[in-house]
């Protein structure tokens, strides 16, 4: 079994080197291909372009930004469905609209591939760790090929039925993370504009019914108002404006998510977009 990795940013890294590790064959391709290096010593191959990689592997892994870097990537020429042929797998790892994911699926289909969404919840720690939860939808014959790859990259995955359902869960997901990020960040302005000690009010939060594992990790990043990316804030910009689309779709009101939409993008407007998505606190100031 030979393993494809199409895109090595943050996420794509962590876990393309995990199934090296394992000591799975990979061949991995990025954009920018200084990325490559640190896989290649690790053992992994290189190959010149994407479908290069989709050619060669039975299995490819899809780590890319957002749905416009995805469709970019899948009909350029030396792309994913320029590699595509009977029986090969491609498996979306990368958090996108359904719609786009079904569309992406059809391509695959039509020349004799299989394909599969599996958006990862987890961030870098989690990712390095091997302990993402993946959200499977597609062709369930892949979905168990892939198996062996997600318990190498994950903790938990489940399989979810038809393509989009991966792609609408994983929204709802972050969603929700996005407005908890949201509900702490305004707690600690207002208990710092109040003269508390917001390292207190992590400590007391964390006894009650609120208390939130992502807070111990981002509550100390908005103390020492400093924000390394582990998922950059431009992602969750985007991962709200696509849940917005598919409540839209579904005729659903989140008045909540869309106020949580207008400050993520006033602090990506700020220049904050490639910083933790923590720094939506710096929106708040
Ligand atoms: P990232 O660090 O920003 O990496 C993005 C990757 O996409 C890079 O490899 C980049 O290549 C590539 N890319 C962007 N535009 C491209 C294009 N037009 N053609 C080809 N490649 C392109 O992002 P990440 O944090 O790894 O996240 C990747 C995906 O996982 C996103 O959909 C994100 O929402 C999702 N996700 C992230 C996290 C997290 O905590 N970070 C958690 C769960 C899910 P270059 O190196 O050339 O720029």
């Amino acid at each position: 079994m030979t393993y494809g990795f199409l895109g090595l940013g943050i996420m794509g890294t962590a876990m393309a080197s995990n199934l090296v590790r394992a000591g799975f064959d990979v061949v991995v391709w990025n954009r920018t291909e200084t990325a490559c290096s640190p896989l290649c010593e690790l053992g992994a191959r290189n190959a010149p372009t994407a479908a290069d990689v989709v050619d060669a592997a039975d299995i490819t892994f899809v780590m890319l930004s957002d749905d416009a870097a995805l469709r970019e990537l899948w009909y350029a020429e030396g792309g994913v469905l320029a590699g595509v042929s009977a029986g090969r797998g491609v498996v979306n790892m990368s958090t996108i609209g359904d719609d786009t994911s079904t569309e992406l699926s059809a391509a695959v289909v039509q020349l004799g591939g299989r394909y599969l969404e599996a958006p990862v919840t987890g961030t870098k720690k989690p990712a390095e760790d091997g302990l993402l939860v993946i959200l499977g939808a597609g062709d369930r014959h892949l979905y168990d090929a892939a198996l062996p790859a997600f318990e190498v990259m994950g903790k938990r995955s489940v399989y979810l039925g038809e393509v989009g359902n991966g792609a609408r869960m994983k929204l709802v997901i972050n969603m929700i993370m996005g407005n908890v990020m949201l509900a702490l960040a305004e707690g600690m302005a207002l208990a710092e504009r109040s003269d508390l000690d917001p390292g207190l009010l992590l400590d007391l939060v964390a006894e009650g019914a609120v208390a939130n594992p992502m807070f111990s990790i981002k509550g100390p990043m908005l103390i020492d108002r400093s924000y390394p990316p582990s998922f950059p804030l431009k992602h969750m910009k985007k991962d709200l404006k696509l849940a917005l689309q598919l409540a839209e779709k579904q005729g659903q009101v989140l008045p909540q998510t869309a106020e949580a939409n207008e400050t993520f993008k006033r602090a990506e407007l700020a220049g904050r977009g490639d910083e933790d998505f923590s720094a939506v606190f710096e929106a708040l100031q």
